[in-house]
């Protein structure tokens, strides 16, 4: 096969050029990614080998080899493993197919500074391409396990790339870097030093589970003459507690999660007894961007007796703890067990009950020790834990004693359940809450007036899982959750008798225009009454207690459900002007055009009021605009 010439994707080019001209100032970490690949290789292939007998592979001695040669200024990581086809350089390499890169473009895209880039490769990371911080140019040769023909690929990193085949090519893949000229200001990151290379995989590489040796390579300067294994390939998870460095766990997560960034907590579990198994759990500082999406790539790494035997195993933690990252190590499972047997794994089972209590008790412990990290990951990963509230109905109350909440108590203070009830008004029985977009929109909408008013605190609920938890856990600690949209409200914390008396007078004054109402407004509402809500606006409209709200409806056609729209009650304020003046004009038998138009009008005021819409938006501008023409 010719060589041919292919031209880089679009965005794996802007990246390129980030490289090349690198602003990023840790450019030692490009060793960790080529190695971190090289080690993933090697897995598969163990994998591949385990699943299929049949495949024509050579497992006997897998292994990383560094080599340096200073003469040609370069250095070559290489593996035994997997390797790719043709096809899969072209698609691995030549594109960026990781939504989490394309996430780091468009955001890249606004940062137009090199800090904000530099901050912005932290976050992301970029593998493969990292290389191009150190090298002018990077040649790499695979075969594919089992294939007899190999590829070779180089580019300069500037727009394109070539592919030719290689017939002589071993299993695996071999990554060689031209280093750019050596900086004589900056000898310690020289990469042809064989010093600086063992610093380097020993501080970021050391746990690799396969042995990455240092070969003899023409000039290396040191006249090594057999390779040198240059980490201790011992598990972190296997070592005494106290004998692991924080830096030593972040590496690990690092290279497990493909996070550039350090974790926000490390978790260990050990159990021992019958059936025995290791634990090491990170919970990430950052939501990734796909965490929403139908496929985000969760789970665990499972070993069995350090052998990694899959790699995103979903069954050890619930969906909702799918941003967990991490190790298990069992020590009596099959080797070759599939994913639908672990599924149904008595002991699989039993290992996720336990590190979901576990994690749930970190979150719980970060919440009494350390306020700010405790803040950060409810910001981050807080509306999928309430998924949870949904679905794991045996940790509902570890879940709610770890969950915070945006409320009207104070402004940039998230509030527990339980504080709220602690601060519930005499008389106060429950617990209410509004959902909306965004706490703005739920401050401002009218029905928050009486609440306001008298004082009454009510959670403000952002994330779209909050229109659905509230629903199935009903009630915490012996206290009904309530929406203040939603059904009748009674706060008249007076006397009563005086109470009932005054509302029995204004139901009488009001029952002709209430029912006349109804009657005209017709499909559009359930029912029209007074309002017990409202202090400043006119009207609004509320649901009835057991209907979906518009947000529910919303999200269940979303998902391709048919839901019916539920008819929802118009409310009117006796108290305000305009609705006392309308039902004066009511009582006083005036225009019957004028009074529905008014009606329609009022109506329209409380859709808009909560962000909705007016049913005939075309006819209520028009209506509204003939009402202010004649005020002119
Ligand atoms: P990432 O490792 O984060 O997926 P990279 O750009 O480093 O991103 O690599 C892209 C893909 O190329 C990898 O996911 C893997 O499929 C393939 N790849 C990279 N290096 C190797 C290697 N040494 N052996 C086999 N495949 C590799």
């Amino acid at each position: 096969m010719p060589t041919e010439t292919f031209e880089f994707q679009v965005e794996a080019r802007q990246l390129l050029q980030l490289m090349i001209h690198s602003v990023y100032s840790n450019k030692d970490v490009f060793l960790r990614e080529l190695v971190s690949n090289a080690s993933d290789a090697l897995d598969k292939l163990r994998l591949a080998a385990l699943r299929d007998d049949t495949l024509d592979a050579d497992t006997s001695d897998l292994h990383v080899e560094i080599e340096i040669d200073q003469d040609a200024r370069t250095l070559t990581v290489r593996d035994n493993g997997i390797g790719m086809s043709y096809d899969e350089v072209g698609r691995l390499i030549g594109t960026i197919a990781n939504s989490g890169t394309a996430a780091f473009l468009e955001e890249l895209k606004e940062a137009q500074d090199a800090a904000g880039a530099e901050k912005l490769i932290g976050q992301f990371g970029v593998g493969f391409y990292s290389g191009f911080m150190v090298a002018d140019e990077m040649t790499l040769v695979t075969r594919r396990a089992g294939e007899s023909s190999g590829t070779r690929w180089t580019s300069r990193g500037e727009g394109t790339y070539t592919l030719e085949s290689a017939d002589d090519a071993p299993q695996g893949t071999a990554v060689t870097l031209h280093l750019k000229p050596a900086d004589p200001e900056n000898q310690l990151h020289d990469y042809t030093s064989v010093w600086t290379v063992k610093e380097i995989v020993k501080r970021y590489s050391d746990f690799i589970t396969w042995p990455i040796r240092l070969v003899p390579g023409a000039g290396d300067g040191e006249g090594t003459s057999d390779p040198e294994t240059l980490n201790s390939m011992k598990a972190l998870w296997a070592r005494a507690r106290d004998e692991v460095s924080d830096d030593e766990y972040h590496e690990l997560y690092k290279h497990v999660s493909h996070d550039w960034r350090d974790p926000l907590e490390t978790i260990r579990l050990q159990a021992e007894g019958t059936f025995e198994y290791q634990a090491l759990l990170f919970l990430p500082a950052h939501a990734p961007h796909d965490l929403f999406t139908r496929d985000f790539r969760r789970g665990l790494q499972l070993y069995v007796k350090r052998v990694l035997i899959m790699d995103d195993c979903e069954a050890l933690l619930p969906p909702y703890l799918r941003f967990v990252k991490g190790v298990v190590d069992a020590h009596d499972l099959s080797l070759n067990v599939s994913r639908e047997i672990l599924q149904q794994d008595r002991h699989i089972r039993l290992i996720q009950r336990r590190l979901t209590k576990k994690v749930l008790s970190s979150v719980k412990e970060m919440k009494a020790n350390d306020a700010d990290k405790y803040g950060t990951f409810w910001r981050e990963f807080g509306p999928v834990l309430k998924e949870g509230l949904l679905g794991d109905p045996d940790n509902r109350d570890a879940l709610l004693a770890v969950a915070s909440f945006a409320s009207t108590h104070a402004p940039d203070e998230a509030t527990t359940l339980q504080q709220y009830v602690e601060r519930m008004k005499d008389g106060q029985d429950d617990i209410y809450y509004m959902t909306g977009e965004s706490r703005q929109s739920i401050e401002n909408s009218p029905h928050m007036e009486a609440f306001r008013a008298r004082g009454v605190e009510v959670l403000l609920l952002t994330d779209p899982v909050d229109e659905v938890w509230v629903d199935a856990v009903g009630e915490v600690e012996g206290k009904r959750l309530r929406s203040v949209a939603k059904g009748e409200i009674d706060l008249d914390v007076r006397d009563g008798e005086e109470a009932d008396g005054e509302r029995e007078k204004q139901a009488e004054a009001y029952a002709g225009l209430l029912g006349w109402m109804k009657e005209q407004l017709g499909e559009d509402v359930k029912d029209v009454r007074l309002s017990t809500r409202l202090t400043v606006s006119p009207a609004c409209v509320v649901s009835d207690s057991h209907d979906l709200t518009p947000a529910l409806e919303n999200m269940y056609r979303a998902m391709g459900q048919d839901v019916p729209t539920a008819k929802r009650i118009l409310e009117l304020n006796p108290g305000h002007l305009l609705v006392q003046g309308l039902n004066q004009a009511y009582k006083d038998r005036e225009d019957h055009a004028e009074l529905v138009e008014t009606a329609v009008l009022l109506h329209g005021l409380a859709l808009l009021a909560e962000g909705g819409q007016p049913t005939e938006p075309a006819r209520f501008v028009k209506l509204v605009a003939e009402r202010l023409e004649r005020t002119l």
